[in-house]
């Protein structure tokens, strides 16, 4: 093999690796050959120089190498499954899954945890008693026979190395480059044994792709890659300036998740989840047109069916579904703190990074891999963008177990919110597609 350093040097001075060498270099990493701050060097190198459309796809190659890859054929369907580029209060796939699951379509999803302001979809689902997340392929397989849908922890012996590098990338500022995500995510899908996924990607203050160009680019090389392994891509770019629906934090999100199954959800979130559900639908089989596909999206959350697929869901993992008739059930943190607006005017603004950040703030998020997070803390907007606000009015609460830790969240809740002395008009959810 190249030695680590001729590796990183031809990088470095903007050569082109082979794909045997990429492979190579992969391998000796996994095996310890390869020291952490070579890779380092390696990632940096890559962003600073980007990677061609064929290292792309070597590096992908190598990635889904070095591990196991789930074989879903025996289920003879076409399984469908959606990733979110992360945002603050995205709880679209515990609505979206189930909707699609409703309308026939097969839904199988590795989810990851949240890290730094963004949530992960295990950690809410987490928050539901007796909810497991960690299933053998057997299990996850069998279920998705039997019930149509699967939400599982993202299991550590497909793309292993892609964790290790993620990990690398998430504290040497590495993770905005648009060839390593393609190859990290991508890599992770098809070892899912997905056919073909839905990409929702985030655009703006609370995602890491701050404008639309930048989102498009991405989307556009993710869906590249993924079809020239056979794996179908589309994708939706979706605004993160303000937080998705009214819910952030784990428990609250699940509780607003049901609510928007009910045909109750605020309609940002609404609007994500049938513009997402109805590419899935179409990508799954036996295939639908999109104008049918939309319909009946709209009707699978109007009418119950995928409120009664998400109960036969949560029940079939092993998860306590009282809670979906009686949201009590769920543990919220008791002490609410409430916000209100400090003038008169229309919503501006909601950071949203600021709302995450809150919500971490709280401990609703983790700070750093595998810390320790509280599922009952967290944020319930009571105003969006574009809404009328009187003086002293209810902006938003603050669930906190911890009474200083929720007097500093509601501060920064308080920041994130701006005010305008005109009219404002919400600023669409669903960008370019
Ligand atoms: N999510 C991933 O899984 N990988 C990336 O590189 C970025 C976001």
């Amino acid at each position: 093999m190249t030695s680590p350093v001729d590796i990183i040097q031809r990088k470095r001075d903007g050569g082109e690796h082979s794909a045997v060498e990429l492979a190579g270099f992969i391998r000796a990493f996994m095996d310890g050959e390869v020291a952490d701050y070579q890779m380092s060097a390696w990632l940096m190198a890559a962003l600073l120089q980007g990677l061609s459309l064929s290292e792309t796809m070597a590096l992908t190659d190598a990635l889904l190498d070095s591990g196991k890859r789930l074989d879903l054929s025996p289920l003879g369907r076409r399984v469908v499954d959606k990733h979110s580029t992360g945002g603050v209060g995205d709880k679209v796939t515990m609505v979206v899954g189930p909707l699609v699951a409703s309308c026939g379509a097969v839904f199988g999803k590795m989810s990851g945890r949240g890290l730094g302001h963004t949530g992960g979809t295990i950690d809410k689902l987490e928050s539901i008693p007796g909810f497991r997340t960690t299933l053998s392929a057997e299990e996850f397989i069998g279920q998705l026979g039997e019930t149509g849908i699967c939400v599982a922890g993202q299991s550590a012996d497909l793309a292993p190395a892609d964790n290790r590098l993620y990990a690398l990338r998430d504290v040497t500022a590495t993770v905005e480059s648009n060839p390593l995500i393609a190859a990290s995510i991508i890599s992770k899908k098809l070892a899912g044994g997905a056919g073909a996924v839905v990409l929702d990607v985030k655009v703006g203050k609370g995602s890491f792709f701050k404008n639309l160009g930048h989102a498009h680019g991405v989307a556009h090389l993710m869906r590249e890659v993924g079809e020239r392994r056979g794996l179908a891509v589309e994708a939706i770019m979706t605004s993160m300036e303000q937080p998705l629906g009214l819910a952030v934090g784990n428990a609250l999100e699940v509780l607003e998740a049901v609510e928007t199954l009910r045909g109750k959800g605020p309609s940002d979130l609404v609007e994500v989840v049938v513009a997402l559900g109805t590419r899935l639908l179409v990508l799954s089989d036996p295939g639908w047109e999109a104008p049918q596909a939309e319909a009946a999206a709209r009707r699978a959350l109007a009418d119950g069916p995928a409120l009664a697929k998400f109960r036969e869901w949560i029940t079939v993992q092993g998860g306590d579904a009282s809670f979906i008739d009686d949201p009590a059930a769920l543990s919220v943190a008791s002490t609410e703190i409430g916000i209100q607006a400090p003038s008169q005017g229309w919503i501006e603004a909601i950071d949203a990074l600021a709302v995450g950040r809150a919500a971490v703030e709280l401990g609703a998020g983790r700070q750093y891999k595998d810390g320790s997070i509280d599922h009952s803390v967290g944020v319930r907007l009571k105003l969006k963008q574009g809404d009328p606000v009187l003086p002293g009015q209810a902006l938003a609460s603050v669930y906190a177990t911890d009474k200083s830790k929720g007097q500093r969240a509601a501060g920064m809740i308080q920041e994130a919110y701006r005010i305008s002395g005109s009219r404002v008009e919400p600023a669409p959810v669903l960008l370019l597609e």
